[in-house]
């Protein structure tokens, strides 16, 4: 036929599908889009004509999409992971040849891309699961992309990857991440770093306001303060855009009457499971998750903030006590504690990264990841370019915080850091994330544990034997005949 064939397809025109096809035509690369319910490829139509008159052509049939495409083809697929995808592939497969691909860009377990990959070459076709960060925003004007699998299917569509994903200093927020499914598991495990920013960055409002007694006002102006400094990043800059919106329905803010109950759709979930399968520590995200599980629990809450109330407990124990409290250095202090422990929960999710790296034979590159992660996605922070540098002077970095560079910022805020936990705790407002950072480093950074007691009491009660500091071997004591 006289209709010239599209350089990409993409199916799944929810959210992120619709923006991110427009995305790809803008930036000039001929598309397809197609979705089980027509009415969303009308939607999308619509928009690229309104857009800009974008080169995109919508198809109702997943024949006629697919045919549409230039081969060997390349099919973004953005539907909801899991069955949905499985059903799309079945659909779209059958009119697909070898040597054409498939690019899951869903937040999709990486097993079951690594599955799909098998079954997909079975037929030929190659396979990349591709996380895809940076919400609506990103998708429509440059995500952080993160594609793993057949590097094939890879250099098939760089030139586009390359156009579409952000750009930084440094480059495009993209880069082939490795073999299977690591593309899904770096995504997840970027989305488990994002629950810790996110708690973090709650902890330090929650101290700030309710020991601090700072106004929305003062808190959008210190927030504002800190996104010009070390702590630069979309989620900070966000929060300080949250205090100054009004509530359109009553007096003050919207922020103050919105439930305190979290939502969550898996992935941070995925990631402390990943960490314990894989015997990492990673209890800054594990204090996150378990926050959003606690906060789900507001009715229980509420009951137990009565009851403790009647046994003689004040609410607020903060405000009553700390009234002595200097605000400015409280606010110094809370930028340092929020600092620090960030980097112990980065440090988290990096350990997580290499150990499954090395399980996987993956060869994940430390130092890209977070190049990619500086542009596009949810976490992107003016801190990621040091992360990427220390990785660059050293790929082997035992943890962020051995890092010659991190290591003299921690030591240097942690009397600020251990001022501000100590002063929640005192106050009873809790910190679970920044606390499980500090008790972290504080474990990390000790030569000795009490883990000594720990190997003495399963030696007696179960004969587990013990090493000793002073020579080899592994010993058994009759504990309880010599005590
Ligand atoms: P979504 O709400 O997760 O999924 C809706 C899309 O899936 C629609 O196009 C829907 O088609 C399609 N779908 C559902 N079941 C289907 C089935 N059985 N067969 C064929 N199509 C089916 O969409 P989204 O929010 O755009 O997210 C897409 C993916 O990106 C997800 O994996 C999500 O986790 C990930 N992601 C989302 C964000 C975000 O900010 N939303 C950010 C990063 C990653 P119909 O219109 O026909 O129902």
């Amino acid at each position: 036929s006289s209709v010239a064939l599209s350089r990409i397809g993409l199916a799944g025109l929810a959210v992120m599908g619709q923006n991110l096809a427009l995305n790809i035509a803008e930036k000039g690369f001929p598309i397809s889009v197609y979705n089980r319910t027509a009415s969303k490829v009308d939607e999308t139509l619509d928009r690229a004509h309104s857009e800009g008159h974008l080169p995109l052509s919508g198809h109702y049939s997943p024949r006629d999409f697919v045919l549409s495409i230039k081969p060997p083809r390349s099919v973004i697929i953005l539907v909801k992971a899991g069955a949905p995808v499985d059903q799309t592939i079945a659909t779209l497969s059958e009119y697909m040849a070898p040597g054409d691909c498939i690019i899951d860009g869903g937040n999709e377990w990486y097993e079951n891309t690594e599955r799909r990959m098998r079954e997909a070459s079975d037929r030929g076709i190659l396979y990349l699961g591709m996380g895809v960060s940076g919400g609506e925003e990103g998708a429509r004007h440059g995500p952080s992309l993160m594609p793993g699998g057949s590097f094939q299917a890879y250099e098939n569509i760089k030139d586009v990857l390359h156009k579409v994903a952000a750009q930084v200093d440094d480059g495009p927020c993209v880069t082939y991440i490795g073999e299977g499914g690591s593309g899904n598991f770096v995504k997840m495990v970027h989305n488990g770093i994002e629950y810790g920013d996110m708690q973090l960055i709650s902890e330090a409002y929650d101290v700030l306001k309710h020991v601090g007694g700072l106004s929305n006002e003062e808190l959008a102006e210190i927030f504002d303060e800190w996104n010009r400094g070390e702590l630069e990043s979309f989620l900070i800059e966000i929060t300080a855009d949250i205090f100054k919106v009004k509530d359109e329905h009553g007096e003050g803010e919207l922020v103050d009457k919105i439930l305190d109950k979290t939502g969550m759709k898996g992935t941070g979930k995925w990631t402390v499971q990943q960490a314990a399968e894989l015997s990492v520590a990673a209890p800054t995200i594990a204090a996150s998750l378990d926050c959003r599980y606690l906060s789900g629990l507001k009715e229980e809450r509420e009951s137990a903030s009565a009851i403790l109330k009647e046994a003689g407990m004040k609410d607020e124990v903060g405000t009553v006590k700390m009234s002595g409290v200097d605000k400015k250095r409280l606010i110094d202090d809370v930028r340092q504690a929020l600092y620090a422990s960030k980097i112990c929960s980065y440090a988290q999710g990096m350990n997580l990264l290499r150990a499954k790296s090395v399980e996987k034979g993956w060869n994940l590159n430390f130092g890209e990841l977070a190049r990619i992660w500086k542009g596009g996605c949810i976490i992107r922070a003016v801190f990621l370019d040091r992360i990427k540098r220390a990785y660059q002077r050293n790929p082997n970095l035992a943890s962020l915080v051995v890092d010659p560079e991190f290591a003299r910022e921690m030591v240097q805020r942690q009397a600020a850091w251990r001022r501000v936990v100590g002063l929640a705790i005192s106050a009873g407002i809790s910190t679970p994330g920044m606390c499980a950072s500090l008790a972290y480093f504080d474990t990390y950074r000790r030569a000795r544990l009490p883990a000594n007691l720990v190997q003495a009491q399963r030696d007696l009660f179960g004969a587990h034997t013990y090493e000793r500091i002073d020579r080899p071997g592994s010993f058994h004591t009759e504990w309880t005949k010599l005590a």
